[in-house]
């Protein structure tokens, strides 16, 4: 069996995804880049009995070895190829980011960490069935120039270079989208300007925010001792 450390930490983070409540029973899939494909989670599986060996090892051709691969392996699979900045796709069914993409809702910079997804604003992808070609191709385009999305009456996507990064953005896109699911029940927030989202996301840059702890010291009002 390859990749045993890899599927090790997928299993952890698909643990991890469940204890933080953004996923739960068999919905929701997470992937991996390996050095000739991906890793998957298997299809239709619940997490805390998932074992090492249940996951999935997919080449780019959708060819696979093992159980069944995640019923969304084209997503993953066509996410991976198209972004080479991106090791890691996650998918779940969290719910305040599904509440607003049952509305096709995107999310506008009503609160400055929408630019932690990339841009001024957390795109909904047209709805499309569950497994499709069509559903892949239309987050695809949700996706540009993003690390984040909804799927129109389905869930979110988060993207990360590794399976923190994606975890750490998939709890951030789903706390946004609580908060602005009950901003919006005191009307619609005022939205910040997209220059101030530039100066937002060039600051989280500088930052490496949400990444690492300012590993070049480049937040200059504090200094590590
Ligand atoms: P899988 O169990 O096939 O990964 O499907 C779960 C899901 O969320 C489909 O969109
Ligand atoms: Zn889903």
């Amino acid at each position: 069996m390859k990749y045993p450390q890899l599927r090790e930490q997928l299993v952890s983070t698909c643990k991890a995804m469940n204890a933080s409540g953004i996923n739960q029973g068999t919905s929701g899939n997470l992937s991996l880049r390996t050095e000739d494909g991906f890793l998957i989670t298997p299809s239709g599986r619940p997490y805390d009995t998932m074992m090492p060996e249940d996951i999935v090892e997919m080449g780019f051709d959708g060819t696979y070895d093992g159980l069944r691969p995640s019923s969304e392996w084209r997503f993953h699979r066509d996410i991976l190829k198209a972004r080479d900045d991106i090791n890691v796709v996650l998918h779940c069914h969290s719910i305040y980011a599904t509440t607003l993409a049952c509305h096709h809702k995107s999310i506008p910079s009503f609160h400055y960490m929408t630019g932690v997804a990339g841009g001024t604003d957390i795109r909904c992808a047209d709805y499309a069935t569950f497994g499709t070609q069509a559903l892949s191709d239309n987050a695809l385009i949700a996706l540009k120039d993003r690390l984040a999305c909804l799927l129109g009456q389905h869930g979110q996507i988060s993207l990360g270079k590794d399976l923190a990064s994606a975890l750490w953005l998939a709890i951030e896109v789903e706390t946004l989208s609580r908060i602005y699911v009950q901003a919006l029940t005191l009307g619609e927030p005022p939205i910040l300007s997209d220059e101030e989202m530039q100066r937002v996301i060039a600051q989280m840059q500088r930052m490496s925010y949400g990444l690492a702890p300012d590993p070049e010291g480049t937040n200059d009002a504090a200094k590590p001792r």
